[in-house]
């Protein structure tokens, strides 16, 4: 199988813009979609950004910073972005049908022997490949958020995944500076199938009065050694998030222990997301730094 010299990465949000940085710092050709070119924007601004932070503390050099840059462009056009590359890592909308969709169209304008991987938290990798003609390179390659920090890569093998497009991933991976972690095709793989059951229990230790929001999660931050509670990480990541990976491992894994609890579904339902909305189990609008727990669960 051949090297990967080119990389093409779809969507420029929150996670697109992170992998296309790591690829491209890391001596990749890369080539940023969306369909929307404020996000290409924003995207760029954003590596530009976490450059320029490396560059104050001395992690990188300018050199490095204009080389990276040097080596992303952007595209709103599918086609055009994808017919060169060795290997696509679609990073778009969290939606099944959006991301089955992307894979269909890619089957049809990639090389036939371009690997076809995605960053998708949730969703099968095997029902992915199971609309393109080259299920044997297909893959998951969850990236952690922020992808420029978190060492974590999660490589899921679909059903159908040969072994060799897996090593040549998980290799590749490690030249990013990353940790590859191979995992099965199983509802929320390993990372979430483990931390949105936390959360989530968190959620019903709150509603259940058991304690209040700051005490549970200084539980777990002194008590486990956690960088931050389990409610503000439900923050951090989006209550409709948390929601839609619970539904993800009830529906598949067919447990009641993977029930979300009706206070996360009311909460979303109301449009407290989290720091996306300003509201979730703290009060987000002065930004990110201080930590207030939001009114209705005030003692
Ligand atoms: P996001 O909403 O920030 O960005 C998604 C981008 O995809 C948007 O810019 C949107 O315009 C673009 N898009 C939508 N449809 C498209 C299409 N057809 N073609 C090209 N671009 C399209 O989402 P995100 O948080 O970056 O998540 C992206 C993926 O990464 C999802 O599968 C998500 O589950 C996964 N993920 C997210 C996180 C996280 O912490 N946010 C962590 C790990 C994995």
């Amino acid at each position: 199988m051949s090297t990967i010299k080119k990389v093409a990465v779809i969507g420029a949000g929150t996670m697109g813009n992170g992998i296309a940085h790591v690829f491209a710092q890391n001596g990749y050709d890369v080539t940023l979609i969306d369909i929307s070119d404020s996000a290409l924007e924003r995207a760029l601004a954003t590596v530009k950004k976490n450059l320029d932070r490396m560059i104050g503390k001395g992690t990188i050099t300018e050199d490095v910073k204009s080389e990276t840059i040097g080596r992303l462009r952007t595209h709103t056009s599918l086609k055009a972005g994808v017919e060169n590359a060795d290997l696509v890592v679609e990073a778009a909308t969290e939606n099944e049908k959006i991301k089955l969709d992307i894979f269909r169209q890619l089957d049809e304008l990639t090389k036939p022997e371009a690997i076809l991987a995605t960053n998708t938290s949730s969703i099968s990798i095997t029902k992915i490949a199971a609309v393109t003609k080259r299920a044997d390179k297909v893959i998951g390659m969850h990236f952690m958020n922020p992808v420029p920090v978190m060492q974590l890569v999660e490589i899921i093998r679909g059903y159908n995944t040969s072994d060799e497009v897996t090593k040549l991933i998980m290799e590749t991976s490690k030249t990013l500076g990353k940790v590859p972690v191979e995992v099965n095709d199983v509802p929320g793989f390993v990372a979430n199938r483990i931390l949105m059951p936390m959360i989530n229990e968190a959620i019903i230790t709150l509603n259940t009065g058991v304690a209040g929001v700051e005490e549970i999660d200084t539980v777990m931050k002194l008590g486990m050694a956690h960088p931050m509670g389990p409610l503000q990480l439900a923050d951090f990541i989006g209550l409709d998030v948390c929601l839609s990976i619970m539904r993800v491992l009830f529906d598949g894994l067919g447990e009641t222990k993977y029930a979300p609890s009706p206070l996360l579904v009311n909460m979303v339902t109301a449009g407290d997301l989290g720091v996306k909305s300003g509201r979730g189990f703290y009060s987000w609008g002065h930004g990110t730094k201080d930590l207030i727990v939001a009114p209705r669960f005030k003692k």
